[in-house]
């Protein structure tokens, strides 16, 4: 490929709307173009570089005895409501209609079609165990897009679904999925990926495992044992917290807080610590604005994904209206009348001598005994584990809490979906069973904005060998001289017939233009043709990530090169 043929442009200033580097030099360097919030199309080098990883993705699952298949971007609503997740799913999914008003969707993800699909061939149990696999495009309408390719609303994704007859099948086939998913990231450039434990989320099911790329602009928080080997995203990790009560239990007292309204300002005005105060959050129920109150410990936070799992169904945080009888800011458990949903975190399970709202305007108790005061009532865990908090698997307090992107998710589906559609198998006793599935997902263009999150510098990106556009860019400087030209004309032809990817240029442009736009492209192997170097009868040959840079007599220039690939 001749440079000055590359459709797309490079240039040189950040744009001011990209808030992570992959982004900004996905742009700058003529990869990617916006069309709507969270849609772009993609120019050729960085279809090559997702036509890359799409082929590791491919020999990786077939390596597993996986079956490539193709599923619609739309299907009829009627298959989604046939999982319940017609209903259960919020605006990600988007909803339609064709000319004769018949319901459609766009796929999200593709459990319902997956079963579709298998659900009248795989009726025997000797048809098990199989594995099915897509590699296309899918649409969420997310509600934020944002950092370039890392949330979009259109992407594509390798999505695979497993089909078994036993829970011990299934796991077997899951760490074999794990163990393919450890070899995509090595090949791809980054082995650095580690997987922790999740929460299943609107896929359902119980065990599942998260791929996480750790760097400071990841979106997810991620707990990690620095003792033992416990990781997990903090959405699914256990918040496990120490029964503390004092010896001796004060008087319950109404005290004066005058414009006290954060636990913060309370226990600060009450010169007491936030570990002996209880806060409420307050949310409603999505569908009819049910308010749920929520206590907790006052230095802790609320994980929404718990309290969500527990409950069921969809929350928003509360808007304390005057007619709710709740008084913002001065909420607490005794004496709190209302009907509202009420939940205690464990982390306030046998505290005494807390400092809590008092239900009043501007008045707090002192002195509450959750046992004494509030009798029997039932504690979850609702809090978010903190930095230093205690680990759920060797309990020592080693938490430390750090960002990661989530490059691939696998699950543990059990028979949600094939029970909710009715797929069914006769096993070896003529028995009628639900088959049990796994799936597994990986981003292709997160992936990519991941791996160059990682691998850049302040010029460009610098693409692991495996996935780059190019194998080799040639540079031909001052290609106006005769010389020089057909020297590189040449090597481009001999490079190319030796099959190696070649993006040549000859333009005549400044050295300088055109190892910035080099850089932008982030091959792996840069050689330069100069009358300087051709004076000293050599090519250089430069690696992007500055791992060498070695002169080669022009006459073994293509030996040199492949050599170095
Ligand atoms: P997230 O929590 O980041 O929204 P998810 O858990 O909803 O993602 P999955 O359903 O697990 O996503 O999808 C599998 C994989 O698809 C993810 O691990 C990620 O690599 C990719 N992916 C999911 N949503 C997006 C998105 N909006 N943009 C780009 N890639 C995505
Ligand atoms: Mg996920």
């Amino acid at each position: 490929m001749k440079l000055d043929k590359l459709v797309g442009e490079r240039f040189k200033e950040r744009p001011s709307d990209c808030t992570v580097d992959s982004h900004a030099l996905m742009v700058r360097g003529g990869y990617m173009k916006y069309v709507a919030n969270g849609i772009f199309s993609s120019y050729m080098p960085l279809k090559r570089i997702t036509r890359k990883i799409e082929q590791i993705l491919r020999e990786e699952m077939d390596a597993i005895d996986g079956q490539e298949v193709q599923f619609p971007v739309v299907m009829p609503a009627q298959l989604w409501q046939e999982s319940g997740r017609y209903e259960s799913i919020g605006k990600e999914l988007v909803r339609f209609k064709d000319r004769s008003e018949g319901p459609l969707v766009l796929g999200m993800t593709h459990e319902e079609a997956a079963v579709q699909l298998v659900r009248e061939y795989a009726q025997s149990y000797n048809k098990y165990p199989f594995m099915i696999y897509q590699i296309q495009t899918k649409f969420r309408d997310e509600a934020r897009p944002k950092s370039g390719l890392m949330r979009v609303r259109e992407f594509t994704m390798k999505d695979a679904y497993s089909f078994h007859t036993s829970q011990q099948d299934l796991e077997e086939y899951y760490d074999k999925c794990h163990k393919a998913y450890e070899r995509i990231f090595a090949r791809v450039g980054i082995p650095e990926v580690v997987s922790v434990a999740s929460d299943s989320g609107m896929m359902g099911g119980n065990i599942s495992h998260e791929f996480m790329l750790l760097t400071d602009i990841g979106e997810d928080s991620i707990a990690i044992c620095t003792d033992c080997d416990y990781r997990a995203n903090v959405e699914a990790a256990e918040n496990i917290v120490e029964y503390v009560r004092d010896e001796e239990s004060q008087e319950l007292k109404m005290v004066h807080t005058p414009d006290q309204k954060t636990i913060e300002e309370v226990c600060a005005f009450l010169n007491s610590d936030e570990k002996k105060s209880c806060k409420a959050v307050v949310y409603q129920r999505n569908i009819d604005d049910k308010y749920i109150v929520l206590f907790l410990r006052g230095d802790l936070e609320v994980n929404e994904t718990k309290l969500t799992n527990f409950l069921g169904f969809e929350i928003h945080p509360a808007l304390i209206t005057e007619e709710c009888g709740l008084t913002a800011g001065f909420i607490g458990p005794y004496n709190l009348k209302g009907d509202y949903i009420v939940l205690f975190d464990q982390s306030l399970k046998g505290m005494n001598n807390v400092v809590c709202g008092a239900n009043t305007t501007d008045y707090h108790y002192t002195g509450l005994d959750m046992e004494r005061d509030l009798g029997e009532v039932e504690y979850y865990d609702f809090a978010k584990i903190q930095e230093g908090g205690i680990c759920p698997k060797c309990g020592k307090k080693t938490i430390k809490v750090s960002r990661g992107i989530e490059v691939g998710n696998i699950f543990q589906l059990g028979t949600k979906y094939t029970k909710a559609m009715n797929m069914t198998y006769v096993d070896s006793e003529s028995n009628i069973q639900n088959p049990i599935m796994g799936c597994y997902g990986i981003g292709v263009g997160r992936l990519a904005a991941a791996i160059c999150e990682v691998h850049h510098d302040d010029y460009g990106p610098i693409w692991p060998k495996a996935i780059a556009p190019y194998e080799v860019h040639l540079c031909a400087v001052r290609a106006d001289n005769p010389e020089i030209k057909e020297f590189a004309d040449k090597l481009y032809e001999e490079l190319r017939a030796k099959g190696v990817e070649v993006i040549y240029d000859d333009r005549n442009v400044s050295a300088g233009i055109m190892f910035s736009d080099a850089d932008l492209l982030g091959v792996p192997c840069r050689v330069i043709v100069s009358p300087r170097n051709i004076k000293q009868g050599i090519v250089e040959i430069v690696a992007r990530d500055k791992s060498f840079s070695v002169s080669a007599p022009m006459e073994n220039a293509l030996e040199e090169i492949i050599k170095k690939l």
